[in-house]
């Protein structure tokens, strides 16, 4: 499911009207992908409905305007607050949230000059990002023939528009070839992440994640789970990873604001453990959603009450 067509999103500190938040076919953002964005999600929990870490993706929302030199126009609070406003003023259950900073109409060519800063934040209800089975039977995934973007090239742990082509070429060469999602490899052939979320290999009970080094963008559901990981007894090995250690593993899953905690029950048709939803899996996802429903006393610092 898209942007529904019926919320109000907020444009710089006000709110617009969905039909009219347009912007000019000559935005610099349309034709470089010079924009950063983030990806948030909203739950029911028992006091309302709650913004999960917000603080922490409006802070990597203003790490990839740094990161690209996207100059940014609005204080820190307005934008944080501008989050909670688009949920409220819509009334919206749970929802997700897709704050966009992006260079405007100006002047074009590739060094922005004489171009606005705009920021939007859409929000709009969402269900499961890999669907509706997945969280509970796992997804299919294959390893993309499309290299993860690298280090000396973009700064991958930013959230740039323009990285997602890398993520859509990957993704949809992996739905064209009848998987639900991409992994891919980074420039030294080791496991990255996905098109949209990182992965996590479990093994004889250890559980381990590319670090960035693999060119990943760091994930705050990758850090909720690193958490919830140690409390619940593992450690959580931040390692390069092997292609062969994907389907050699006795579980994987991908992390993600979207995916959520989402098993990965096959890999370019190599079966992962029994092909189903692993233990270690399975008490990691349970723990996040009581999380992220604030049903869990010790995580409230992690929601944000619209
Ligand atoms: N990697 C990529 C390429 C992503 O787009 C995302 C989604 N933002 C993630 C990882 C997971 O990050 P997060 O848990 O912060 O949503």
């Amino acid at each position: 499911m898209a942007a529904d067509g019926k919320t109000s999103i907020w444009w710089n500190g006000k709110l617009v009207p969905f039909a009219d938040a347009k912007t000019h076919v000559l935005s610099h953002g349309l034709h470089y992908g010079s924009g950063v964005f983030e990806g948030i999600r909203a739950y029911r929990t028992p006091k309302g409905i709650a913004i999960f870490r917000l603080k922490e993706h409006v802070e990597r929302l203003f790490f990839s305007a740094k990161a690209y030199k996207i100059p940014m126009t609005l204080p820190f609070e307005t934008v944080f607050q501008g989050c909670r406003e688009v949920v409220k003023a819509n009334a919206l259950d749970e929802c997700y949230l897709r704050p966009l900073v992006f260079l405007g109409h100006g002047q074009l060519g590739v060094y922005p000059k004489n171009v606005p800063t705009e920021t939007i934040v859409a929000a709009y209800p969402w269900g499961a990002y890999l669907g509706p089975d997945a969280i509970e039977k796992g997804i299919r995934a294959t390893v993309s023939s499309w290299q993860r973007l690298h280090d000396a090239a973009f700064p991958c742990s930013a959230k740039g528009a323009g990285q997602y082509l890398n993520s859509t070429l990957a993704v949809r060469e992996a739905r064209e070839k009848g998987f639900e999602e991409a992994i891919l490899l980074d420039r030294n052939g080791n496991v990255s992440e996905g098109s949209g979320e990182n992965v996590f290999v479990v093994k004889n009970g250890r559980i381990a994640t590319p670090g960035l080094d693999s060119s990943i963008l760091e994930g705050i559901t990758r850090d909720s789970v690193f958490q919830i990981a140690k409390e619940l007894g593992y450690t959580v090995e931040v390692r390069n990873i092997v292609r062969a250690e994907l389907y050699g593993a006795d579980e994987l899953f991908f992390t993600g604001t979207a995916a959520e905690v989402t098993p990965i029950r096959e890999v370019d048709t190599y079966v992962i453990g029994a092909g189903v939803r692993g233990p270690i899996t399975t008490k990691i996802q349970a723990a996040y959603f009581r999380a992220v429903h604030g049903e869990d006393a010790s995580k409230a610092a992690w929601l944000t009450l619209v």
